[in-house]
């Protein structure tokens, strides 16, 4: 017989405060502590019993003492041993997180923040972006900041869920809204199978409309968050992104100085065309 081991809740908790706090640690240290902690975790697959019992009654209830010198006092996170005829199932932990708004609000900024988090944690992830957007690089997703994080261009979500590894427990991915409706029933499975999916995208298109498919995904997420920019005219909560050149295509794409981000006082669908007319009349 085999046995999966279950984090609590709580240890999940207690090692996530742990890998914040150790990101923002000397990298040094940061290692020496990962290494500790792979240690303890690598005993348990050769010895699932060896810790104690975190409760008398309870004999699949252990605590796992995780011995930190330098760092800070030892951590004991909690796992429950559970009995189990396969040797690894997956479906009980995935989620959807989803990251929405217009241009320069800095989606791809959080995407990658909270994708890094996961490989300091050495969870193995993946990221993926649509093939049409070429701007900056290749196969990285690299926000306005050019902070990046290797990401993999696909031609849909098919080829996306194709792409996804068996050990992959993070799935991030990034313009969203530039993918076909298939990415909904794709995001669910892959958190239906126990992946983190991470999912950023514009909301809105430049005439303020849904931009399908990420309101869809909003609504089938955990967990959203709504991002806003500085509106770019006057400094206030930018919600929308304006077209500042004239084109009738839903997308103008690399070309950022197309965009700017603007608040609801601010913000004209119209803007663009009218410009236009006015430079004709000269
Ligand atoms: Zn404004």
């Amino acid at each position: 017989m085999s046995f999966r081991v279950r984090f609590t809740p709580e240890a999940k908790s207690d090692l996530e405060r742990l890998y914040d706090f150790l990101a923002e640690q000397e990298l040094g240290a940061a290692e020496r502590a990962l290494e500790i902690i792979d240690r303890a975790w690598s005993l348990l697959e050769e010895f699932p019993f060896s810790c104690r019992k975190a409760e008398e009654s309870n004999p699949f209830l252990r605590e796992l003492v995780i011995p930190f010198g330098s760092i800070g006092r030892p951590r004991r996170p909690s796992y429950e041993l559970l009995p189990s005829l396969s040797v690894q199932r997956r479906g009980e932990d995935g989620w959807i997180e989803v990251i929405c708004g217009p241009m320069f609000s800095g989606k791809s900024e959080e995407l990658i923040r909270r994708i890094v988090r996961y490989q300091i944690a050495r969870r193995p992830a993946q990221t993926f972006k649509p093939l049409l957007d070429t701007r900056y690089a290749e196969a990285e997703v690299v926000s306005h900041s050019s902070l990046s994080v290797a990401a993999q261009p696909v031609a849909d979500s098919t080829e996306l869920l194709q792409a996804v590894e068996e050990r992959t427990v993070v799935v991030g991915i990034d313009e969203a809204q530039f993918f076909d409706d298939g990415l909904i029933d794709v995001v669910e499975a892959l958190a239906g199978a126990g992946r983190h999916v991470i999912v950023a995208g514009l909301d809105l298109d430049y005439l303020a409309r849904p931009f399908e498919p990420v309101p869809t995904l909003m609504t089938r997420a955990e967990y959203v968050n709504k991002m806003l920019a500085v509106c770019h005219r006057c400094g206030g909560p930018g919600m929308y992104t304006q077209r500042v050149i004239d084109s009738d295509d839903l997308v103008v794409l690399g070309a950022t100085d197309s965009y700017e981000a603007r608040c609801r006082r601010c913000y004209d669908p119209q803007e663009a065309s009218q410009e236009r007319l006015e430079i004709a009349e000269v």
